[in-house]
């Protein structure tokens, strides 16, 4: 039996739904969440990035900002910029958008926004709530990751979860978060010598790696949670992920489609923190 989608389109609409109800009873009590949103330079992803985002504050009920600066703004200016944000009771998330001109250190950047206003939960203080199991924003992508496993009714305890990607804002939060949720986790990563060995175990893959076939058929085992993280071209330019999706779904028992699976969910994340943060500051 082939795998059952995971549909993040559908869950992502589902959980914004929720964010727009919650967005308005906060805004009954004369609280509007509000996102300002940075971009610096005129990358062109990056533009629409965060386009999307401040689309989809007005589509859930959020106030947003964007604030776009050329390349050649000085990091002086911008960290001024996010010290004023931080101070300003209108806005309860602060996003820069990344990457940043090479003259801008986007560690000082992040670590420059308030930890109450760390929607993306980038920062030492938020990776560090995380780790110790605080509260504290999580990072969205591997946020939205396991809002798309816990959509499956599957339950993460004592499961073996494999995460293929290391990086500080997907593969090691991903991580730490099915550590969470009681699963047995294993991080592999460029230097694991050989993946299947690993995969082949695994009850639950994520696979964070931004290079396609990373994951095939003989790799998973059968009725295993696949959540494919990775955006990638394929030879004809079209968007695709990490995992052989048609080699792998005859195999996996639930699996993410590239595109409509993770990339949704991310958005979403960023708009249910920034809605939390709003929440945090009215009780
Ligand atoms: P990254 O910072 O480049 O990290 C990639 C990770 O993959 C690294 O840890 C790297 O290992 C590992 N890796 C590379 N080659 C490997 C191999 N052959 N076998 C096993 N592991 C390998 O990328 P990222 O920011 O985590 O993003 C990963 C992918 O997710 C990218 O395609 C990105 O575009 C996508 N992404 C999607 C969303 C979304 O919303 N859908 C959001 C964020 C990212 P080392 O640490 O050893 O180098």
């Amino acid at each position: 039996m082939p795998a059952q989608l995971i549909n993040g389109t559908a869950l992502s609409q589902q959980i914004r739904t929720e964010v727009a109800a919650r967005a308005a009873a906060l805004a009954a009590r004369g609280i509007q969440p509000g996102l300002a949103v940075i971009l610096v330079g005129e990358d062109p992803a990056s533009a629409v990035y965060v386009r999307n985002k401040v689309k989809a504050c007005a589509e859930t009920g959020l106030h947003s900002v964007l604030e776009k600066y050329d390349a050649s703004f000085g990091e002086a200016e911008l960290l001024a910029r996010i010290r004023a944000l931080n101070d300003d009771p209108a806005i309860h998330g602060i996003l820069v958008q990344m990457p940043l001109p090479k003259h801008i250190n986007p560690q000082r950047v992040i670590e420059t926004i308030s930890t109450a206003k760390d929607v993306d939960g980038y920062s030492v203080q938020s990776a560090g709530d995380l780790m110790a199991g605080l509260p504290g924003f999580r990072p969205c992508t591997p946020y939205g990751c396991m809002k798309l496993i816990e959509s499956t009714g599957v339950p993460l305890k004592g499961k073996h979860a494999v995460v293929i990607g290391r990086s500080n804002t997907v593969g090691k939060p991903m991580a730490l978060l099915l550590l969470a949720a009681n699963a047995t986790v294993t991080i592999c990563h460029s230097a694991t010598p050989d993946l299947g060995l690993f995969t082949r175990q695994a009850d639950v893959v994520v696979a964070a790696v931004g290079r396609r076939n990373t994951l095939t058929a003989g790799m998973v085992k059968p009725g295993a949670i696949v959540i494919d993280v990775g955006m990638n071209r394929n030879d004809e330019g079209k968007l695709c992920g990490d995992v052989d999706f048609a080699g792998v779904s005859p195999i996996a028992g639930w699996i993410t489609p590239v595109p409509g699976g993770v990339g949704p969910m991310t958005i979403t994340m960023l708009l249910v923190n920034t809605l939390e943060s709003a929440e945090r500051g009215a009780t």
